[in-house]
């Protein structure tokens, strides 16, 4: 008989299939992605210790999950456990005590995605009240990964005057590196600092070993159009690419490994599950494309926009699973006029200013608990 209960109640379960926080407005918010909408759900707070507690009725989290379940910013810690046999509980300790915590359930229009937002009431980081202040010498810089597209026997796009787009490449990320490693709390690395050959799957391999909060991939391509103009920021898609043009450019970029190396996709990921990997990529996804959106905003204020969003492909070079990852199209190399500025260390120097900018901006707003930009955020908001 019990079986049967069981069985009847894992078939009804609501399955939490992604969980991640989201700063909006200067405002926390937990995600937490549904198989199906819940009958009802009760959210309240507890004091002393502060604490935030969503019940969610007949419900679990997917077993792949856990490692997700990082606590971020004012959330100090994130739990949750079973109650009452089969429903789900999951508690945030938090720093201080929060505000209105508001939620809603919706469906994500024309897709079967589903949700649970749960508004926190809090700003993303608090002062932390009591105890246990944060050890400075446990902080750690934010590793941002600079990758100068192409190089070696890959000379990238060709421009008229015949500059070549690995030759850009590696000057506008040298001088991203130099910006970047002026800023307190960022550690740049370059995947190629000379004219060197490495494999899409080789720097995808560096990004992951250095433990990358950000992949950056610098290119200046060609079009077929030669009035084509402007720069343009892509995320990876695993579907559908969002326009014809970033399935050429996709297509083209990935040509790197067939023409010049060996195809290996296999390497580390063969050994994550397809579920993992997905669910993985999403969130990683979500924050690249927040990440492009302000870089994007700043590249707008030094040069013409090709597309004013972020544009999404299936780019080889963006595949880490666990590395959210950019790829800038600085400018068009076969327009004869951008040509010109690509080749000049002004331009080069604005468009790495540009992108410095957005990525400092974006991890201020989001920076990981354990990073020295988060101490350095709490003790301007203290
Ligand atoms: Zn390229």
């Amino acid at each position: 008989m019990c079986a049967n209960v069981v069985a009847k109640g894992q078939e009804t379960q609501v399955q939490v299939t992604g969980v991640r926080f989201h700063e909006d407005r200067g405002r926390m918010k937990l995600h937490l992605d549904l198989d199906k909408l819940p009958d009802t759900h009760n959210i309240f707070t507890l004091e002393k210790p502060h604490r935030i507690v969503i019940d969610l009725p007949s419900s679990r989290v997917s077993t792949l999950l856990s490692k997700e379940l990082k606590a971020r910013g004012t959330v100090r810690r994130i739990r949750y456990g079973k109650r009452n046999f089969d429903d789900l509980r999951i508690v945030l300790d938090v720093n201080g005590k929060p505000g209105v915590v508001s939620s809603r359930v919706y469906q994500f229009k024309g897709t079967n995605k589903k949700r649970l937002v749960v508004d926190l009431g809090m700003a993303p980081i608090t002062a932390v009240e009591q105890d246990k202040p944060v050890d400075a010498a446990d902080l750690r810089d934010i590793v941002v990964v600079i990758d100068a597209g192409h190089g070696g026997k890959d000379p990238g796009a060709l421009g008229h005057r015949k500059t070549q787009e690995k030759e850009i490449t590696l000057k506008i990320a040298k001088e991203l590196y130099k910006k970047l490693k002026r800023r307190k709390g960022f550690k740049p690395v370059l995947i190629r600092d000379a004219d060197q050959y490495l494999s899409l799957t080789e720097r995808v391999q560096m990004a992951r070993k250095s433990r990358a909060d950000l992949l950056i991939s610098i290119h200046a391509d060609a079009f077929p159009d030669k009035a084509a103009h402007g720069s343009s920021v892509y995320a990876l898609s695993t579907k559908k690419p969002s326009s014809r043009a970033a399935e050429l450019l996709a297509r083209t970029e990935n040509q790197a490994d067939k023409l010049f190396g060996e195809i290996a996709v296999t390497g580390s990921e063969k050994h994550l599950s397809k579920t993992l990997l997905d669910l993985a990529q999403n969130a990683v996804l979500e924050s690249s494309i927040e990440c492009g959106d302000v870089i994007l905003s700043h590249l707008g204020k030094v040069t013409t926009l090709h597309k004013s969003t972020v544009e999404q492909g299936g780019f080889a070079v963006l595949r880490a699973p666990d590395v959210p990852s950019l790829l800038v199209e600085t400018a068009f190399i076969s327009n004869p006029r951008e040509e010109r500025k690509l080749r000049s260390r002004r331009y080069q120097k604005k468009m790495a200013k540009a992108m410095a900018d957005g990525v400092v901006d974006y991890f201020m707003a989001n920076a990981p608990p354990d990073s020295v930009i988060a101490s350095l955020v709490v003790k301007q908001r203290g």
